[in-house]
C-alpha cells in the first residue's frame, strides 16, 4: 500500500521551496533593516499556553488544535500560531528585564485542523514579528511600516491597509455591553456559533461569516464611539505617524481580529485583487498578553502572515518572481579519468562552484545526455588528453562559447564566475 501525505499537508518541492526561500530572505532582510532579531521556539507546547494565550473561546482553541497526550500523560498541542510561544519564551528567559523594546521576528510552521475543502492547509508557514515594551503607537506604526516595506520589496500591488482601534480594558466593557444590547433582540436570526459567542466573547460575532449574522452585524455599534481618552489619543498618534510617512490606510471599524488577546490597534493588509480578496496579513497590539501568560505587565504589538497565502497572492497578481537558476558545471569523464574528475569536482566545490560528475556509473554517452537534460550552465570533458596536458575546455551550453583553461580549480572558478557575472 502506498503511503500518502496527510490530508491538509503539502510537500514543498524544489521549485516551490525556492519561492519560499525567496520570500523568507526578503522578510529577513526587511526585519534586519527594522532592527528585529530572529527567535525560534518549539513546535509543541503545553496545551494550556494556547488555551490561556489565544483564548478558550476562539475557534482556534475550541475547534482547530492538534492536541494529544504524550507518553508522560501531558497534554501537548502543536502550535496553531506563533505569538503565544514567543511570549512564553520572552517571559521564561527573563527577557522582560532586558533593555526594552525587545524586537523579535519568526518564521514557523503552524498546525490547525482546518477545512481542507476551503483550500486551507493543516500545516502551514507563518512569518511574524513581535515588539515587547512600548506602549507608544510608534511601535504599532513601525510594524505597519515594516510590512509596507516588505510588500513593496516583493513588488506586491493591489494591497490595502485597514486599521481599527478596539479599545482597552478601561473602555471595552462599555462597548461590549452596547454590543450585547444590540445583538440580544436579533439572536433568534443568528447562527448557533454566534449564540455561544454572545455568551463567551460577543466581539467575535463581528467576524462571523454566516450571511444572516452579517446582516445583523452591519448595523452594530462601532467601538469608536466608546473609546476612552487614552485610546483616542493612541489612535490619533498612530494615524499621524502613518500620515507623516505617507502610508495609505483606511479606518475600518469592523476589524476585530480572530484572536482574543488584541487591545487598541488592530490592522489588516487586504488583497484588492479580483479573485483573491481577503486578508493577507493581520496583527495588532496585545498589551495584556504577557501578563495573562504569567509575566509582568509588558505591552506588546505584533503581526503574523501565512507564506502560502502570500505566495498565492504574488502568483495571482503576476508579480515578477525570481526563477531557480541552472546548476553550474558538469564534468564528463571516462573510466580511467574518473579519479581525476573526482579530484577536480571536489576542488571546484571548495571554490564554491556547483560542480557535479557521474555517480551513476554511466557511459560517456549517457553522461552527455544527462548533462544536457540536467540544466547545467557549463561542462568540461575530462579525457586522457586533458588529464595529461592539464588543460581542458570549459564550455557554456547555451551559447556554445568555450574557454581553454588549465585544470586548476581556482582558475576554472575564476573563468566560470567572470563569464557568469
Ligand atoms: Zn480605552
Ligand atoms: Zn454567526
Amino acid at each position: 500500500m502506498k503511503i500518502h501525505a496527510q490530508r491538509g499537508t503539502k510537500d514543498i518541492l524544489p521549485d516551490e521551496a525556492f519561492l519560499f526561500q525567496y520570500v523568507d530572505d526578503v522578510f529577513k532582510e526587511t526585519c534586519h533593516a527594522f532592527g528585529f532579531q530572529e527567535i525560534r521556539v518549539p513546535t509543541f507546547e503545553a496545551t494550556e499556553l494556547f488555551a490561556r494565550g489565544v483564548g478558550d473561546a476562539s475557534d482556534i482553541v475550541s475547534k482547530e488544535m492538534y492536541t494529544f497526550e504524550d507518553r508522560g500523560g501531558r497534554s501537548i498541542t502543536l502550535r496553531p500560531e506563533g505569538t503565544a510561544g514567543v511570549v512564553r519564551a520572552f517571559i521564561e528567559h527573563g527577557m522582560t528585564s532586558l533593555p526594552l523594546p525587545v524586537k523579535l521576528f519568526y518564521n514557523l510552521n503552524c498546525f490547525r485542523y482546518e477545512s481542507v475543502q476551503k483550500g486551507r492547509y493543516r500545516e502551514f508557514w507563518q512569518l511574524g514579528c513581535e515588539t515587547f515594551g512600548p506602549e507608544s503607537p510608534e511601535a504599532d506604526a513601525e510594524m505597519i511600516l515594516l510590512l509596507d516595506r516588505f510588500f513593496q520589496t516583493l513588488g506586491l500591488k493591489e494591497v490595502a491597509l485597514e486599521i481599527n482601534n478596539i479599545g482597552c480594558p478601561v473602555c471595552r466593557p462599555q462597548y461590549l455591553a452596547a454590543l450585547k444590547d444590540y445583538f440580544a433582540p436579533h439572536l433568534s436570526d443568528m447562527c448557533g456559533d454566534c449564540h455561544e459567542r454572545f455568551e463567551r466573547n460577543v466581539l467575535r460575532i463581528i467576524d462571523c461569516k454566516v450571511d444572516a449574522c452579517q446582516t445583523v452585524v452591519k448595523d452594530s455599534p462601532l467601538q469608536e464611539a466608546y473609546l476612552c481618552a487614552d485610546c483616542k489619543e493612541h489612535k490619533a498618534t498612530l494615524e499621524h505617524r502613518l500620515d507623516s510617512l505617507g502610508v495609505k490606510y483606511r479606518v475600518n471599524g469592523r476589524i476585530v481580529r480572530g484572536l482574543d488577546y488584541y487591545t487598541r490597534t488592530v490592522f489588516e493588509f487586504i488583497s484588492e485583487h479580483v479573485g483573491t480578496q481577503g486578508t493577507i496579513c493581520g496583527g495588532g497590539r496585545y498589551d495584556g498578553l504577557v501578563e495573562t501568560l504569567g509575566g509582568p505587565a509588558v505591552p506588546g504589538v505584533g503581526f503574523a502572515m501565512g507564506i502560502e497565502r502570500l505566495l498565492m497572492e504574488l502568483k495571482a497578481t503576476n508579480t515578477p518572481l525570481p526563477t531557480p537558476s541552472k546548476r553550474d558545471l558538469y564534468i564528463l569523464c571516462f573510466p580511467d579519468t574518473r579519479d581525476a574528475a573526482a579530484t577536480l569536482v571536489y576542488a571546484l566545490r571548495s571554490e564554491g562552484v556547483g560542480a557535479d560528475f557521474d555517480i551513476m556509473d554511466r557511459s560517456f554517452r549517457a553522461q552527455m545526455k544527462y548533462a544536457g537534460k540536467g540544466d547545467y550552465l557549463a561542462l568540461i570533458v575530462l579525457g586522457e588528453d586533458e588529464v595529461k596536458s592539464g588543460m581542458a575546455k570549459l564550455k557554456w551550453l547555451d551559447s556554445g562559447d568555450e574557454i581553454e583553461s588549465s585544470l586548476s580549480a581556482d582558475l576554472l572558478a575564476t573563468h566560470f564566475y567572470s563569464k557568469e557575472a
